[in-house]
């Protein structure tokens, strides 16, 4: 007896852009299905090697059959196949559907009817529904003694009834749609479509890919002979795929277009790869690796349901998608696999964890991608960029996390924007290209490039022409302070403490000039004595009138990053208020000075409020601000 089921309500949607698609790839079914057969082959065979219920199989096989007459196109293979729930909840139900982009990708898709949006999450076996009008499952599992037909036409109901099957394994069955004027679907008819797609985008696929095809032969006469010029039409089979596993081919065998459909394919992209690394390795530990970096950040790199992680396999079997084991955190971006014989079939995932053999291979694939990072940079830069942009800021993390225990691996690999150069520049070739008697290496912070280079405490560093690097992420500033020094050269804000840019000279004058002055600076801290920890004079300025400067230790731009964060505790860099000695305005406030106390307090305020503006720091009070303004224009005026 059919039961009658319906699909759940993303699904149903998803179906329904499929049904009406204009994929505009609408080949993609067929490697969607292959790709999903060999993955079953892939569980059964697991499965075969470590639990007695599933018997062992001696050779596997995917099948494709075309049936002109009924306009059908099937594809079978020997794999795990299912069970009565397993139909529902894999065939019923759309897995990631579950995800809040995914719903709103699917609107988005639904209301454009652009397919190739939801392209991106791997619609599998729904795909069928581009090209077919009714699409049939036959299916049975070693674990359920009963077989089951699935049946759907693509629209909200599907059924599933007992059948009679045999052996284990699945047979999809697609009637398909009608050619129309715009859509050719009878070409999928043809075997040499059949076995170009197979070729195209299945051809690594480890399993036999096999057809019966009709094939030309020479005719052989009654003693076995070839007789010259004739030719039968036979019926063979053909094993349509090369079933080299393309991670165990050398890199100068495959192709890039190869490594890239095989990609889409595997991970479920609908775009190119931005690079891919295939590697290998033998000696204390063997294995092959072949690694991806998404051109485009994987949407939900950084929310908690992203799972990181390569594949796994041993000696060629797959043994589990996501081993996180193999990627560091701040690589949570590669997608691939490792397939190594270092490991035995009966690994748990709990035994991973402490596997040594796996955590020596998870280093040294780190180590391999960390080298080709390198050797991007050094050949392709243009190519760097492009990924830096996109992933430089895990690279910065990976930099600074536990104490910068990695930071000797990654900091050639980091680029910085800075004051002198257009492009990005390694911390290498800014040293390389500091000026003579340079002795830091300076650096400023702030929310964009443009809002660092209008900074006044950059004043005398430009005027000495020394380059200084900007930093606009939050985790910057962390990883100076975590890296110290590069190439023996400290590093210094611009912003904090001694710039050490004055002649001995130079520095005696201002030492006498700080003693002239100390009764003003000291009036002004009074008046500010809420606000700043100090006010002296400047080394750091030249044109600019006043700036605002932190201490030894926190800087506002820490503060700032530390103050977003939930649950922060509340620190606060030191406030220390720099002002210039040469500027007119100092003679200004030295002549108020003499004659009146609160306007003096007013000039405080006003100098204070400034310096917060200019740092881009909030003003505690800015109707006050602005009426201490206005007073003084008014006054100005008179
Ligand atoms: P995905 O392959 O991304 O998981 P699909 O929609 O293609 O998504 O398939 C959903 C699920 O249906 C698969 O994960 C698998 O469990 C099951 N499935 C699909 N095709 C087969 C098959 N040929 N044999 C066994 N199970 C299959």
């Amino acid at each position: 007896m059919a039961s009658v089921r319906k699909f759940k309500a993303e699904s149903q949607k998803v179906l329904n852009l499929m049904v009406n698609s204009i994929y505009t790839n609408k080949d993609i079914f067929l490697r969607e299905l292959i790709s999903n057969a060999s993955d079953a082959i892939d569980k059964y065979h697991y499965l075969s090697l470590v639990d007695e219920k599933v018997p062992h199989q001696d050779e596997y096989e995917i099948r494709i059959e075309i049936d002109k007459e009924k306009r059908q196109i099937t594809i079978s293979d020997t794999g795990i196949g299912m069970t009565f729930d397993e139909i529902n909840n894999n065939l019923g139900t759309i897995a990631k559907s579950g995800s809040e982009e995914f719903k709103s990708k699917l609107k988005e898709a639904e209301q454009t009817h652009d397919v190739d949006i939801i392209g991106q999450f791997g619609v599998g076996f729904y795909s069928s529904f581009i090209v077919a009008e009714q699409v049939e499952v036959l299916t049975k599992s070693p674990y359920s003694d009963k077989g089951y037909l699935f049946k759907s036409k693509g629209q909200e109901t599907y059924t599933v009834d007992e059948v009679k099957l045999e052996k284990p394994g699945t047979k999809i069955i697609l009637t398909l749609k009608e050619s129309t004027d715009e859509n050719d679907y009878d070409r999928y008819l043809q075997e040499w479509t059949i076995r170009n797609l197979v070729k195209k985008y299945s051809d690594y696929i480890r399993y036999p890919i096999k057809m019966e095809v009709t094939k030309s032969l020479p005719k052989y006469d009654e003693d076995g002979k070839v007789i010259e010029g004739e030719y039968e039409e036979k019926v063979v089979d053909e094993t349509l795929n090369s079933m080299v596993p393309i991670w165990k081919k050398r890199s100068n065998e495959v192709s890039d277009e190869e490594l890239n459909e095989f990609y889409k394919n595997k991970f479920m992209d609908y775009e190119d790869p931005l690079t891919s690394f295939l590697f290998s390795a033998e000696g204390l530990v063997s294995y092959n690796a072949l690694i991806y970096i998404p051109k485009r950040v994987p949407y939900n790199l950084y929310s908690l349901d992203y799972e990181k992680g390569l594949q796994l396999y041993t000696k060629g079997i797959f043994i589990m998608d996501k081993c996180k084991e193999l990627v560091p955190d701040y690589l949570r971006f590669v997608k691939g696999l490792v397939d190594t014989s270092d490991l035995s079939l009966n690994i748990s995932r709990e035994m991973l964890q402490q596997n040594h053999q796996l955590l020596k291979i998870a280093s040294n694939v780190e180590k391999k991608i960390i080298s080709n990072l390198e050797k991007m940079l050094k050949n392709e830069r243009d190519k760097y960029i492009e990924f830096f942009d996109s992933y430089g800021v895990n690279l910065k993390f990976g930099a600074y996390d536990n104490f910068g225990e990695k930071k000797d691996l990654l900091k050639d690999l980091i680029l910085y924007r800075t004051l002198n150069e257009e492009n990005y520049i390694t911390l290498k070739e800014y040293v390389e290209k500091m000026k003579e008697g340079q002795e830091f290496i300076y650096y400023a912070s702030g929310k964009t490039k443009e809002a660092v280079m209008a900074l006044p405490q950059l004043d005398l560093v430009k005027k000495q022409g020394y380059d200084v690097l900007i930093l606009t992420d939050d985790v910057d500033e962390f990883l100076i302070t975590i890296l110290s020094e590069y190439d023996g050269k400290k590093f210094k804000s611009i912003n904090q403490g001694d710039l050490g840019l004055l002649s001995k000279e130079e520095e005696e004058k201002f030492d006498s000039l700080k003693e002239e002055k100390k009764p003003i600076l000291e009036k002004l801290k009074e008046y500010l004595k809420e606000e700043v920890d100090d006010v002296i004079l400047s080394k750091r300025l030249s044109e600019s009138p006043v700036c605002l400067v932190s201490g030894e230790g926190l800087s506002f731009e820490m503060e700032k990053v530390i103050e977003r964060m939930p649950n922060n505790e509340k620190v606060k860099a030191k406030r220390i208020l720099e002002i210039n000695p040469k500027h007119e305005l100092f003679k200004a406030i030295e002549k108020v000075y003499q004659s009146d106390d609160t306007e003096l307090s007013d000039y405080a305020h006003l100098l204070y409020n400034q310096a917060l503006l200019i740092e881009g720091l909030p003003i505690k009070d800015p109707v006050d601000f602005s009426n201490k303004m206005v007073n003084l224009m008014i006054k100005s005026a008179k």
